[in-house]
């Protein structure tokens, strides 16, 4: 199965990528991890993307599209994917129909923007593997230490408050066009997210047919 999840910024789309990998048995790939890695390791697309990345904007095309094409030719993407945060623009999407890749459903985590800040706020992430926490809505079972790997939980730096405010328009701007991109398509489904992480859970795992 291979599956793309969109929605904003803080939307859920980490944690409900999370979910699905457990129960599928697929990786949740998260372009947003991969760029923070190559940051982290200072390399050539890392050291090109951490301006866009620290302003809140997105990174060019071109680069993460060759990240992404690396990751999926990793054997663990044999038989299927989560897509976490690609494609955020038209072109990306593109992008995946030139490679002959065939999504089989395309999710949509809704969330009112009014939210988003709040969300963003509590967010805390894995240092090591990335996953996504929530101190009120989603906690760890040990304060700051991740579920997944026992890794330290940290605040991201373009969860500032100022930063949020850029990746939100963004996201306006450039990645909502994909909603009517994919419901074109068909196989498109909406999950709102606005509620416990549960019912999103519950409605993502409908979406996908399965049950929770
Ligand atoms: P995320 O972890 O998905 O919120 O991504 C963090 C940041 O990485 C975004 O604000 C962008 O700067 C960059 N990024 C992640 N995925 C993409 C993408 N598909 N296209 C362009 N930039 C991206």
């Amino acid at each position: 199965m291979k599956l793309i999840l969109l929605g904003a910024p803080g939307a859920g789309k980490g944690t409900q990528a999370r979910m699905i990998s457990e129960r599928l048995e697929i990786p949740a790939i998260s372009t947003g991890n991969i760029i923070r890695d190559a940051m982290k390791q200072g390399t050539k697309p890392g050291l090109a993307a951490k301006k866009y990345v620290e302003e809140g904007g997105l990174v060019p095309d071109e680069i993460v599209i060759e990240m992404l094409k690396e990751r999926l030719e990793q054997d663990d993407c044999k038989s299927g994917y989560i897509l976490d945060g690609f494609p955020r623009t038209v072109p990306q999407a593109q992008a995946l129909e030139e490679m002959g890749i065939v999504i089989d459903k395309v999710i949509d985590i809704e969330i009112p923007d009014e939210e988003i800040v709040t969300r963003l706020a509590g967010r805390r992430v894995c240092e090591t593997c990335g996953a996504s926490f929530h101190t009120r809505d989603n906690p760890p079972k040990q304060d700051g230490i991740c579920d997944v790997d026992g890794g330290k939980l940290t605040i991201r730096k373009d969860d500032d408050p100022k930063v949020i405010e850029e990746r939100l328009a963004v996201y306006h701007q450039q990645t909502e066009p994909l909603i009517d991109f994919y419901r074109k398509a068909g196989k498109f489904y909406t999950v709102d997210s606005s509620g416990e992480v549960e019912n999103t859970t519950r409605q993502t795992m409908a979406a996908l047919g399965l049950s929770q």
